[in-house]
């Protein structure tokens, strides 16, 4: 391997630029040169390539968003766009491939490399933290941090107001955003894709806490639980609960922006100089992820399969601790 490509593709995460600028300098240490791809899979039809070196990746550490830009790419998901994608790398003679991204990224790698034979690897950069095989993807405690503040701020006028609160955080798949969110915030309950909560539940909650003890009442909600978002829950109760003050608030794109947090930065500098170290060792159609501190492979087919899944214990924590 001598040229390696390197893209970030779907949502974006903070911290992605501390994973370019790891794999940049390491492939640059060990030799290797690196072509930047902009705006994901679509850069790699349009021909979107420049070098990039070390000077290049200079002072993007603390920066959110991806100096490559992101992009969601539909032309990628057929076989003759990736077909169109495979020409261009070879015509630019770049001949490995490191991808930025989420399962969607991941998946999509996975049919260009056996479609193409074409080494890929793999770094997770969601806000999500919904692959298997990493404790944690790139993104996520800045994120989760992000969500923290915000509920604090709400907090403080929620007591004012003795009011109760919906909060909407991101999610489509996967409740960890809500679930730490809320544990961390100290929230009365979460509502969660994974480990749906009944109504009746709901309501029990809010009893013991918010009209016995409490003057406000936090309740966070992830984009993706089943009932159709905060709206819909603050709406439920609202009609069965007049007195209730009840209030909405969507985090929505917030929780993807601002500096990246210094786990964050480690975890994107350790997964960006592990996916060159695995490229240069033959790996393959691998997603490199962190698991109890030591780097892992992890094949795109088992990362994808969002099979880290909430436990049961953890939603307890929110219920016990909110008592
Ligand atoms: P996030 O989880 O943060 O949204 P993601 O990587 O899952 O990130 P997606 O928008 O799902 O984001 O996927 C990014 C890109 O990957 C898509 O725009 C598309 O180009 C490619 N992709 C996704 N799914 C497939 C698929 N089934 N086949 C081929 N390519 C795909």
């Amino acid at each position: 391997i001598k040229r390696i490509g390197l893209l970030t593709s779907g949502g974006d995460a903070p911290g992605m630029n501390g994973a370019i600028r790891a794999v940049t300098r390491s492939a640059n240490y060990h030799g290797l040169e690196v072509v930047g791809i902009s705006h994901g899979y679509r850069g790699m039809i349009n021909k979107a390539f420049k070098t990039l070196e070390s000077k290049d990746v200079s002072n993007i550490l603390q920066q959110g968003g991806t100096i490559l830009k992101s992009a969601r790419c539909m032309e990628f998901k057929t076989i003759e766009g990736r077909k169109k994608a495979y020409d261009n790398l070879i015509e630019a003679k770049i001949d490995a491939l490191v991808v930025i991204g989420g399962d969607g990224t991941f998946t999509g790698a996975g049919l260009f490399a056996k479609e193409h034979n074409f080494p890929v690897v793999g770094i997770p950069g969601t806000i999500d933290n919904d692959l298997y095989g990493t404790d944690f993807t790139i993104g996520y405690d800045t994120a989760l941090n992000t969500i923290v503040d915000c509920v604090d701020k709400i907090k403080d006028t929620a007591t004012a107001h003795e009011r109760l609160f919906f909060i909407e955080v991101m999610g489509r798949d996967a409740g960890f955003l809500a679930l730490n969110g809320g544990i961390a915030a100290g929230s009365e309950a979460v509502l969660i894709p994974e480990i749906p909560t009944s109504y009746a539940d709901l309501k029990s909650y809010l009893a013991n806490g918010y009209r016995k003890s409490k003057n406000s009442s936090i309740v966070l909600v992830a984009e993706g639980e089943k009932e159709g978002g905060a709206f819909n829950w603050a709406k439920r109760v609202e009609k069965d609960f007049p007195d209730y003050d009840v209030r909405v608030t969507i985090l929505g794109h917030i929780q993807r922006g601002g500096t990246p947090s210094a786990s964050d930065r480690i975890l994107a500098s350790r997964l960006g100089a592990g996916a060159i170290e695995a490229l240069m060792d033959d790996q393959k159609s691998i997603m490199i992820g962190i698991e109890n501190g030591e780097i892992v492979h992890v094949p795109f087919t088992k990362a994808i399969k969002n099979q880290k899944g909430v436990k049961q214990q953890q939603l307890d924590l929110v219920k016990i601790l909110s008592n």
